[in-house]
Formats: C-alpha cells, structure tokens, sequence
C-alpha cells in the first residue's frame, strides 16, 4: 500500500513539476497559445504531428482518477462451497456480482469494488486471487458486445479458487508465489445492455438506451455512446501524424455505438476506473493481458515505444500464439497515427515504460518531453502488455465478432482453443 501511494505520489510529483514549465510552447509551430494548455486546442498543428482531435485531461481530471479507491468486499460465506460456473449459460450483471461476492468466502480470494460507479451506476469490480508476490494482470469488458471473455476470466478464477480449496497441489504452490489480479467487466453497462438489450439501462436518456436493440446488440460502447478503447489520456491518443486527413472509417465525431473516442480524453467513470487500477498494478506485474473478441489475434508492441519493451511483448505473443495458434500481429501491424490511438494497451504500456502525466499535454508522456511524438528507448517497469482477441464469427459473417457472442461460441473457443491452459500458462513467468 505504501508503494502504491508513493507511485501515485511521484505522477503527481512529476505532472506538478510539468506545471511550471513552459517550454512546450516553444516547440509549437506559429504558435499563439501561451495562455492555454496544448490539450485546450484540438485541431492545432504541431512539428511531427498534423492534428489533434480532442483534449486531453486536465490536472484536476488526472488527480480525480488517482484518487479512486478500492473498497474491499466482505464475505458472506464462512464455509466454503464448490463454485461451478459453466459457460453454456450466459450469466448476466447481477449474477456476475454475486459469483463474485462468492469467490471471496475462499480465503485466497480478494475482491474490491471502485469508489466510482459506471455512467450508469453499476459497480466495477477487481478481483485479486493468491498471496504471492509476482503478479499479473488481466482485463475483459471493455466493449460491450464482446461478452465472452468476461466469463473466461471468471471462469478461470472459479477453477483457481476451487482446486485452491481442494488442496491441489499445483495449485496451492502458484498461489503462493504468484497473485492474479483481474478486472472481469470493465464496461458493466455495455455488458448489460449487449445481453439483455435497451430495457437494462436505468438511465433513460443515456445514448444505449435510446437505441434500438439490433443496433445495441452490435455496440462495443459505453452506455453514453463512447468507446472506452479510445478514450485514454495516451501520448497518442486521437492524434494524427500519418496525415491531415482523417483517412479511416473508424473513426466518429458523435455518440456512436462504435469508434466516439469522447469529447475530451479519460471522460468517462470506466476510464478513470481502469486507469487507477493500471497504475496501481502495471509496476508490480510481469504481464498484463486485455481480451477483446475480433477473430483470434494477438497484439505485441507499441510502434513509439523501446525495443525492449517490445521485446517483452513479443515474446509474451509467442508464448500465446504457440499454444492458441491465433494469429500473432508484431510491433509493425499496429495501426498507430491515425486518430485510433487511447486505447487500454496503450496506457498500460506507457505506465509500463514509465510515462507520467504531463499537464501541458493533457495525456500520459516520457518524463522529459516537450513535445508530441517521440520515441522512447527504455523501458520502466518490465511488464509485457498484449491484447488477445479470442472468438470469431464465421467467413460469410465477416472477420472478426459483429454482434453478441453466443454461449455456444465460448464453450466451443474454451475448448478448442484450451483456454483454461493457456490461462495457467500465462499467470507463470
Ligand atoms: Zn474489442
């Protein structure tokens, strides 16, 4: 707890001694804005960047998304029972919680719910699983739609806590050397809305509820219509520097069920959650994964981060793809410049790489930068960070998942694929 506090401490340290520095403003071409913060201004040009898209955060947005705590769960249960969960039946919000508040009558078991509510107030939820002290870091959820992998990470955890609590062996002796810290759902509201449809918002006038619900069913948004993988105060979060012109068609300047990176970056609850829960993690771990559902592919490597980094990354990817055979996309397939970037990933490898807020540019940079964007050659912390993109619908249906993923479709991954292996290989240095 003292080194978490101590690692928020020095962001702010650092972000403070960013503050009183003005030198960015010489690194900005014709510029007029010595009363304002680059973040301010989207749409000005700068040396090696073409256009901003939206502003990052401000100072007090930053601190308020450091300032969120974890309160820990009590549990209910004083004698331990088996916990089944079986994919085949497709378990919704409040059964997520309860299956959680469950897993903490097992002693090994740690659960924790964040200070902040989702945009439509349902509570997000960490779950920590062993007392040792290498540590790694999964996340699932952060688009609505792709359902499955919420349940493999619960999945996982229920067989974990379980054979903990029938002694076996193998078991008992990872959970004493290594800690499995998860967050299953990031985007509960998303989740609730892709399952049971427009009805489960309790909001009435949030962007989800007014759709119809072919279109929810589709949606990888949050319930005001933001997609939470874009939203995040990275260095190159809704930046162009391929070009002037916005050249992808995943990209929406308006609430969408797809690709609205928000009106300004880390806006939204779910995000300042997650961010919170990277920081306080990312520097203990030696991997992170984050699970989406776009057609059995693996992420490795961030183009303007260091070679070691990626090295670390990379080889994470193998290890996956070796045991999986998703197909792996390096450091070159990733699609950085064109106004996508803020992703999850993306913020957790520059926690990794030792990034700190920067005020003047409203984001996550290197410690010395004065200017947008540069690469880095080292690498802080040494925590892999991958995305494994599980499930895929078929050929004639298009690449990768388009709407709900069925409970049919995640028996058939987990078995096929041997997640539950490929799990237990993962939380192994
Ligand atoms: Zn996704």
């Amino acid at each position: 707890m003292k080194r978490v506090l101590l690692i928020l401490y020095s962001i702010v340290l650092v972000f403070k001694s960013f503050s009183q520095n003005s030198d960015i403003n010489a690194s900005v071409s014709g510029s007029s804005i010595s009363n304002s913060t680059v973040s301010e201004l989207p749409g000005m040009y700068f040396p090696g960047v073409s256009k901003i898209l939206i502003p990052g955060m401000t100072r007090s947005q930053f601190l308020d998304a450091c300032a969120i705590q974890w309160l820990p769960l009590q549990s209910e249960i004083h004698e331990w029972k088996p916990l089944e969960t079986h994919l085949n039946k497709q378990l919704n919000y409040p059964e997520i919680e309860t299956l959680i508040q469950n897993l903490t009558g097992s002693e090994i078991a740690k659960a924790y719910v964040a200070t902040v509510l989702s945009e439509d107030n349902r509570k997000i939820y960490a779950l920590e699983i062993g007392r040792g002290s290498k540590k790694v870091v999964f996340t699932a959820g952060i688009h609505a739609r792709e359902v499955g992998n919420t349940q493999f990470l619960l999945k996982f955890a229920t067989i974990l806590v379980d054979k903990y609590e029938q002694k076996d062996q193998m078991v008992v002796e990872l959970l004493n050397n290594y800690c499995v810290v998860m967050l299953p759902c990031i985007n509960p509201d998303g989740y609730s809305a892709a399952i049971e449809g427009n009805t489960s918002l309790n909001n009435r006038e949030l962007f989800l509820a007014l759709q119809d619900n072919t279109e929810i069913f589709k949606a990888k948004s949050n319930a005001k219509g933001i997609d939470l993988n874009r939203n995040f105060p990275t260095y190159s979060s809704s930046i162009l520097w391929k070009s002037d012109e916005i050249r992808t068609p995943y990209i929406s300047n308006s609430p969408s069920i797809n690709y609205f990176a928000g009106y300004r970056l880390g806006s939204e609850n779910e995000t300042k959650v997650v961010m919170n829960f990277l920081i306080r993690n990312i520097p203990y771990a030696f991997r992170y994964v984050d699970f989406h559902s776009a057609g059995r592919l693996i992420y490795a490597g961030k183009p303007h981060l260091s070679d070691e980094f990626n090295d670390l990354c990379d080889s994470t990817g193998k290890l996956i793809r070796n045991h999986t055979r998703y197909t792996l996309y390096g450091v070159n397939h990733e699609d950085s410049g064109n106004g996508t970037d803020g992703t999850i990933t993306d913020f957790a490898a520059e926690i990794a790489s030792g990034f700190v807020f920067n005020e003047k540019l409203g984001r996550l940079a290197p410690h010395k930068a004065d200017s947008l964007i540069q690469k880095v050659d080292e690498v802080h912390y040494k925590c892999s960070v991958n995305t494994i993109e599980t499930l895929r619908t078929s050929r004639r249906e298009g690449y990768g998942l388009l709407r709900t993923s069925t409970p049919e479709m995640h028996v058939n991954e987990w078995l096929k694929y041997r997640l539950e292996e490929l799990f237990f290989k993962l939380i192994k240095e």
